[in-house]
């Protein structure tokens, strides 16, 4: 009837107004959350299944709000990415990573590069390659000791500008890694104009590797690395069979739950000890 109608659009409006209501809070903390420390990176291991040894961390946000606990990436960043708070966020990140991964080095825990996600909107303005340098300069760390990772959109918008950018901090030693690789596919043609020293083949196709289709796309994301002098890293990756499978392909770089969770600073240490040759 038109009166039931009516009722569903009202549970829907509230819904939505209660999303609203959610987004507009968090975009409030959000911009205090940086001056507040609210913020921690987690890092989580890249393994070399065939040395089994520890070869890269990836460097990932958490927000500790006051009252709703940790707020995932997956709800934050997008609201970070569209107010501009992101910029000075990951700028925030650049500097505490790379002190803290020279840190490790100093103190003999770990001896491998960091990686950091890098939005879109890092390359506008053209401040990215000034604050990298700074951040390593004030630390300390040697550049291939930082990668920066992308996604195949950033690389495909604004082209040019980015491979130029890219090219600029490649020169200075930072490295590049292309994350998510394979969910955007219009970028093969031009893959090999692109500074990536790394594919990550996106975790899609892990979960699905059991299928013909999926296993021939992992298959030849490895072979177009392996051709255009890359090195691959499977994300993902959460079984034994997912490992075996990876490593019949050529693949022997891994990163997922099954080796490692994303875990804090004060964890690492003691991670570190357990699991280097
Ligand atoms: P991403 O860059 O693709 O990062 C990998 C995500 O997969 C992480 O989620 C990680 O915890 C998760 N993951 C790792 N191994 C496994 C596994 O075996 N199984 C499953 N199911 N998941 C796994 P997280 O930390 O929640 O981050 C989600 C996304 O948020 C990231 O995807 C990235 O796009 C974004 N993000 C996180 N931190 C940052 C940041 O500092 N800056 C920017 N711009 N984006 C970030
Ligand atoms: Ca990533
Ligand atoms: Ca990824
Ligand atoms: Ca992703």
């Amino acid at each position: 009837s038109k009166d039931s109608g009516k009722n569903k659009f009202s549970v829907f409006d509230q819904e939505m107004n209660r999303h609203q209501l959610r987004r507009m809070s968090l975009e409030k903390d959000l911009r205090k959350a940086l001056a507040r420390s609210e913020f921690m990176v987690v890092y989580q291991p890249k393994w070399d299944s065939y040395m089994n040894v520890t070869v890269g961390l990836e460097a990932l946000l958490r927000w500790r709000h006051p009252e709703h606990g940790i707020i995932s990436p997956a709800e934050f960043i997008p609201i970070a990415e569209e107010t501009g708070l992101i910029v000075p966020i990951t700028y925030w990140m650049l500097h505490d990573v790379c002190s803290q991964n020279m840190l490790w080095h100093k103190e003999e825990i770990a001896n491998v590069a960091v990686s950091i996600n890098m939005s879109a909107r890092m390359f506008e303005g053209g401040g990215l390659y000034d604050v990298v340098e700074e951040a390593l300069t004030r630390s300390g760390l040697e550049p291939h000791f930082l990668e920066l990772e992308i996604t195949e959109s950033i690389a495909m918008n604004n082209m040019e500008e980015t491979v130029a950018q890219l090219s600029r901090l490649r020169a200075l030693g930072v490295r590049v890694s292309l994350d998510d690789f394979g969910t955007g596919f219009s970028s093969l043609g031009n893959l090999d104009e692109i500074p990536v020293n790394t594919l990550k083949i996106d975790q899609v196709f892990i979960r699905k590797s059991k299928m013909h289709s999926k296993k021939a796309i992992i298959s030849n994301i490895i072979a177009i690395a392996t051709n255009l002098n890359m090195e691959v890293v499977a994300e993902g990756v959460e079984t034994p069979e997912q490992i075996e499978l990876l490593q019949s392909l050529g693949c022997r770089v891994m990163q997922g739950y099954y080796y490692g969770r994303p875990m804090p600073v004060h964890e690492l240490g003691q991670w570190f000890i357990a699991n280097t040759a």
